[in-house]
């Protein structure tokens, strides 16, 4: 997804820092005490324009959601839905999802959602796909012992690559679905791709990884 660069965005991040830090690496090993509670902390990487991560959190209040996005002009739209629901236990991070560990500690996140993530189907860009083994590795670092990752696409070949990626890395596959739509799957929250896809009459498939103790 690229959107056309918005003239008003940059300044609009640093109007609302209490919703999407300006200095994120000051959080480290801080996030409990920035959503001022113990509760666990769920991450999206590539959360895009934040549909899927602000109805988890109006749906999970128990739960603290952390949205993270690398284009300024697409998470300032996930910043104006968040602005309009207000919601405390969501915070939006503006930063390179490969760079995990610059802002959090080990074991600070309980876990992982990663939707519809690019595929970069040519191989000279494997490295750049979220479910590569040094994102994977980064994803080790700050998650809790036997963490999840939750992955969803419509793309075929990035899941397949995923699952032989997750298993490569050590990881057990607890759940795959191969067709989630017709699944007896309840409660999915819908991303603005997967509305998209699913639409077109895309399959939508989705696993959850676990790291070992
Ligand atoms: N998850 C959303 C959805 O399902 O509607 C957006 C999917 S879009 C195809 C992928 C998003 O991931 C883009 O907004 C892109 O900028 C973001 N992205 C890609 N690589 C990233 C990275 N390394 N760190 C953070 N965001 C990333």
């Amino acid at each position: 997804m690229r959107l056309r660069r918005k003239p008003g965005a940059p300044a609009k991040i640093a109007e609302y820092s209490q919703y999407i830090a300006n200095t994120p690496e000051e959080w480290v090993g801080k996030w409990h005490e920035r959503f001022k509670n113990s509760n666990p902390i769920h991450i999206e990487v590539g959360t895009g324009k934040g549909r899927f991560i602000t109805e988890m959190a109006k749906s999970n209040p128990e739960i603290n959601y952390i949205g993270i996005e690398l284009q300024e002009s697409v998470i300032v739209v996930a910043l104006d839905k968040l602005i309009e629901e207000d919601l405390p236990n969501l915070q939006l991070l503006h930063v390179n999802g490969g760079s995990l560990t610059q802002y959090f500690a080990k074991e600070e996140v309980d876990q992982v959602y990663l939707n519809f993530s690019d595929p970069w189907p040519k191989s000279r860009h494997e490295k750049r796909r979220l479910t590569s083994s040094s994102f994977i590795k980064n994803y080790e670092e700050v998650l809790i012992p036997e963490g999840e990752v939750h992955f969803k696409t419509d793309n075929q070949g990035l899941f397949e690559y995923s699952l032989s990626s997750f298993s490569t890395y050590g990881m057990r596959l607890d759940k795959v679905w191969l067709n989630l739509h017709e699944s007896d799957f309840e409660g999915n929250i819908m991303t603005e791709y997967e509305e998209k896809f699913s639409n077109r009459g895309q399959r939508i498939y989705r696993v959850i990884a676990r790291f070992p103790k």
